[in-house]
């Protein structure tokens, strides 16, 4: 969990390569349907591009059916959802029925200036999904991909105005799920994101590793 910009997509896709576990984002999956040109793409669309969260009952249905999926034997990696307090407990009853208890949840953080900075900078590959920064980490070419020569794209979401529409979300409907998790007992790792990707990669790490995730798992040498 983390606010826009904080790096959950980065670091939990290099997570779960890392551990070999499933990954699923749900705004990459809300966006894969968004683009499909389907009715409810449509209806995507409208709330994706002006910042808002897709309501509860459309991205459960789609998450949960996605999660139920995926081979989940190594261990299931959720970027992006929950964000609020409705899905947090869906997902608990989903998980429930499947057996797959909750471990830890990794929360990320940065200071909003950095958030602003980076989401506002952020170009990607709309066909191979790598992830630029027209400052940090400029392509080769300008505006062009160096994995596939694709034209690399601004998201409708990641403009100033809209980013600072999902921060404040965040604070009101995300933030409450961080404390409904403390109060179930569920294991909090806080990882200071104001750094390098492979930095807040190493601390995610060291996070889980203190908090004995690993050992459980077997994964010692990890
Ligand atoms: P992300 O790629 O995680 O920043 O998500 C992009 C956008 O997808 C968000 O701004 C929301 O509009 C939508 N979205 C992603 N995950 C969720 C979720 N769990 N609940 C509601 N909307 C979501």
């Amino acid at each position: 969990m983390g606010p826009p910009g904080a790096g959950k997509g980065s670091v939990s896709e290099r997570l779960a390569d890392k551990f070999g576990m499933a990954h699923l984002s749900s705004g990459d999956i809300l966006r894969a349907e968004r683009s499909s040109g389907s009715e409810l793409g449509e209806t995507l669309k409208k709330y994706m591009d002006a910042g808002e969260l897709v309501p509860d009952e459309i991205v459960i249905k789609i998450i949960i059916k996605s999660i139920s999926s995926l081979d989940s034997s190594k261990g299931l990696l959720l970027d992006g959802f929950p964000r609020t307090v409705i899905q947090a407990k869906q997902l608990d009853d989903a998980l429930a029925k499947a057996g797959l208890p909750i471990q830890a949840v990794l929360l990320l953080d940065a200071p909003e200036e950095v958030l602003l900075k980076r989401i506002t900078g952020r170009r990607i590959c709309p066909k191979c999904g790598r992830v630029y920064h027209i400052e940090t980490m400029p392509p080769a070419k300008d505006n062009i991909c160096d994995t596939c020569g694709t034209k690399l794209i601004h998201r409708d979401d990641d403009t100033e105005q809209v980013v600072r529409e999902r921060i404040n979300l965040y604070h009101k409907e995300t933030e409450p799920v961080i404390e409904y998790y403390r109060k179930s007992g569920v294991k909090i790792i806080e990882v200071d994101a104001d750094a390098t990707i492979d930095e807040v990669v190493e601390r995610a790490i060291e996070g889980i590793r203190q908090a004995n995730l690993l050992e459980k798992e077997g994964r010692t040498s990890a």
